[in-house]
């Protein structure tokens, strides 16, 4: 078994990330900008704009974090989101998830400039995406993307089964995945809870992509020898045994499938730290004018 280490990985990438923003920054002046909005105080959602924020003064970009109380309107969210895309100054605009339920979090999306859409949520990207165009890639599996070719692993051929079917990491990972590219070039099986004979088409996969939510949801007796495992869960428990109060665990069962993979990403340590990677990356991208000129 090896490690399809996150740090090594994403430290490698950003490095490359900050000299291209240091170039940027030389020929134009300015520095790529994102802001992030945060409504309500979560404390997954906490912590993970947090890091958004940290990485980009790490690499170079420009940070914003724009907060609102949980009782913000719809109406008033919108309208900043309006300003913020007629702000040339801005290259990102993320709304970190979830919303709470008086607010639609599919109007919101959509608000989103699809040239600032740095998440890759907005219908536009994606069906660009769909379509193999130029666009923003949801920073989750673009995270994956790049760990894989970091890794330098051919998945041409290969059978690719992807557990969940969310719309920001199950579905676009099966979309790209199917693709005419590598990574990509995979026979695709989406799953999700109403399919029916999931360990069956588990134990066929050359390749697996976890996205469902379920601390060690993936046991060893799903995974055939030598499958490529890719644990996107982040499942938070409170722990008495961290500094942080709270501990993360994947959605595959670690320990007992590590030993039948050839690759495994640890869940703290593995895609999460991608998934950041992805959204630099698309920022970096947007502020180039590289995919909307
Ligand atoms: P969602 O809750 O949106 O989707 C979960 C998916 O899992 C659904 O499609 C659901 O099926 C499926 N599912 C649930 N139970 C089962 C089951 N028993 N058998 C098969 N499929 C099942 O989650 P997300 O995609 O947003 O996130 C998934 C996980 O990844 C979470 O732990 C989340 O925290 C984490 N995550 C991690 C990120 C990272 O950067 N590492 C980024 C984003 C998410 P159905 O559609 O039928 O309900």
């Amino acid at each position: 078994m090896q490690l399809l280490d996150g740090k090594f990985a994403s430290e490698k990438i950003k490095q490359e990330i900050a000299a291209e923003a240091a170039a940027f920054l030389a020929e134009s002046g300015r520095k790529p900008h994102l802001i992030a909005i945060l409504v309500g105080n979560d404390g997954g959602s906490e912590t993970y704009v947090a890091s958004k924020m940290k990485n980009c003064e790490k690499v170079g970009f420009q940070s914003s974090l724009i907060r609102y109380d949980v009782t913000v309107t719809e109406a008033e969210l919108l309208q900043k989101i309006e300003e913020i895309n007629q702000d040339a100054g801005v290259d990102g605009l993320i709304v970190q998830l979830p919303l709470p339920k008086h607010i639609d979090p599919e109007k919101v999306t959509e608000t989103i400039d699809y040239r600032k859409d740095v998440d890759g949520f907005h219908p536009v990207n994606l069906g660009r995406m769909m379509r193999n165009l130029p666009c923003f890639i949801p920073a989750t599996p673009y995270g994956i993307l790049l760990m894989l070719q970091a890794y330098q692993i051919d998945t041409t051929g290969k059978h690719c089964v992807v557990v969940g079917r969310s719309n920001i990491v199950g579905s676009p990972m099966s979309i790209l995945m199917a693709r005419n590219a590598n990574p990509g070039n995979c026979t695709v099986t989406l799953t999700h809870s109403k399919t029916a004979n999931l360990k069956e088409l588990a134990l066929q996969a050359d390749i697996i992509v976890a996205a469902i939510g379920k601390k060690n949801f993936v046991t060893a007796d799903m995974v055939k020898p030598g499958a490529i495992i890719i644990d996107v869960g982040i499942n938070r428990e409170t722990s008495t045994e961290t500094k942080s109060g709270y501990k993360l665990y994947g959605d595959v069962d670690f320990d007992n499938v590590a030993p039948k993979a050839s690759w495994i990403t640890p869940v703290p340590g593995g895609v999460g730290l991608m998934t950041i990677v992805g959204l630099l990356k698309n920022t970096l991208a947007s502020a180039k004018k590289e995919i909307y000129p």
